[in-house]
């Protein structure tokens, strides 16, 4: 697995990780607790968001796929057009 960030890090600096752009539907969620202004609370995984949430978020070729899979949609080819230009 790699994780990407979206900007740069600074040395010391407390990071976050969008558990969603890794896990479809885990076993046992969890609340978050990153103080985030856009923080989504309970986190159980990418299959329980709404698309408008998930294309804020650079997702792993896994959750793309299986949001296919289940939604059956090309929609969010955009989202990922669209990152892979950053
Ligand atoms: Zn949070």
């Amino acid at each position: 697995m790699v994780v990407i960030a979206l900007r740069n890090i600074e040395i010391g600096e407390e990071f976050t990780f969008f558990y969603p752009s890794t896990e479809w539907s885990m076993d046992q969620g969890f609340d978050c607790i990153c103080q985030s202004e856009n923080c989504l609370g309970y986190i159980q995984g990418a299959a329980h968001l709404p698309l408008n949430v998930l294309t804020k978020y650079k997702l792993s070729q896994y959750i793309e796929k299986m949001y296919r899979v289940e939604n059956n949609a090309s929609i969010i080819q955009t989202a990922v057009v669209r990152w892979n230009q950053i």
